[in-house]
């Protein structure tokens, strides 16, 4: 039997303790050994270190770390992670600008660690079936609306509304990750409108037209101000009909028939990330796909920005 990979999670927020914690102790891949916490929060008894240089210094046996702080502040604290020999989780979004995700990856593949840059919705249940059955058709126009409530899914996160936050591209980077996951072609920024309130430095609200490689077109409406009923879908007209991928790419349908989805794909989607962040461990490679990034960094370059009322939480 393999040894569990040792793993200390850093920045003790929302997703930390709403889905890697759980993830973690419920699979047999990884040992938690430790947290970083600026709030000193231990979990377990284990031991708890307000940074990662102090993780360093101690005498914690550690294989790997997964970040779970705001993007604004990943690339250092990987940097140091790498730099230690750690094989590195990333959140998504994986860093806040490009070029510091590159040269990490390029510092991984140096060091000989695995980086894996993670796109959790890619591991809801019926992403790769979507993907499956696009694989062949002709695709004719695809429609993403990823509209959600920020006060309840993201409450007191003011980092989100920062430079490098994302904003509403926070979410609307997942609903990226699942449509360059599953459509065939790449596709790219035509236009983009940025809604930014009057108080905030990120979009609260956002429509962008992009073009496919063989002339598809697709919009997606991004909005952090939803009431109500929660939108995640994407819905991808086709030669052969019409598939709906909704709840986040849990829930399939074709022609309005659900696919219900065998009992041994109900994994979800942090138990998958886990193991694909072992198998990368084990077969010594990283895993870093850029290309959600890159289409919102697209969409900054490309937006234009408009003023809106001021946000109050
Ligand atoms: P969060 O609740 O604000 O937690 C982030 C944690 O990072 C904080 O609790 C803090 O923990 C630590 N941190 C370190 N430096 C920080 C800084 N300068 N400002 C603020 N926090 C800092 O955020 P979250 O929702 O967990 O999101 C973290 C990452 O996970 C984001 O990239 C997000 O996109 C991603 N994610 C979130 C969700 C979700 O549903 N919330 C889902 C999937 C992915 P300490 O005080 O312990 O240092």
């Amino acid at each position: 039997m393999t040894a569990p990979i040792r793993l200390a999670v850093v920045g003790m927020g929302k997703i930390a303790h709403d889905q890697h914690l759980p993830a973690i102790a419920a699979g047999k891949s990884f040992e938690l050994v430790a947290t970083v916490s600026r709030h000193g929060e231990a979990v377990d008894g284990k031991p708890f270190f307000n940074n990662i240089d102090e993780l360093a210094a101690s005498d914690v046996e550690v294989d790997a770390v997964a970040l779970c702080t705001p993007p604004q502040v990943r690339r250092t604290i990987a940097e140091t992670a790498i730099e230690n020999g750690w094989h590195t989780f990333l959140e998504k979004p994986p860093g806040a600008t490009l070029a510091e995700v590159v040269a990490l990856r390029d510092l991984a593949d140096e060091k000989g660690v695995s980086l894996f840059a993670s796109w959790h919705s890619r591991y809801a249940e019926a992403v790769e079936p979507a993907r499956d059955w696009l694989a062949n058709r002709d695709i004719r126009k695809v429609t993403i609306i990823w509209r959600e409530d920020v006060r309840v899914w993201h409450p007191g996160q003011h980092w989100i509304w920062e430079p490098g936050g994302f904003g509403v591209f926070d979410p609307g980077i997942n609903a990226l990750s699942i449509a360059t996951r599953i459509l065939p072609d790449p596709f790219f920024v035509e236009t983009a409108d940025l809604d930014v309130p009057s108080n905030c430095a990120a979009p609260i609200a956002a429509r962008i037209d992009f073009r496919g490689a063989k002339g598809t077109p697709i919009s997606m409406d991004l909005d952090f101000r939803q009431e109500g009923p929660q939108s995640w879908d994407i819905i991808v007209e086709t030669d052969a009909g019409t598939l709906k991928l909704a709840k986040g790419g849990s829930v399939l349908t074709i022609d309005g028939n659900e696919q219900r989805q065998p009992a041994e794909a109900l994994h979800g989607e942090y138990p998958g990330l886990y193991r694909r962040f072992a198998a990368i461990i084990r077969a010594g490679v990283s895993d870093v796909d850029l290309s959600p990034l890159r289409l919102v960094a697209d969409a900054f370059l490309r937006g234009k920005h408009n003023s809106v009322e001021e946000f109050i939480e």
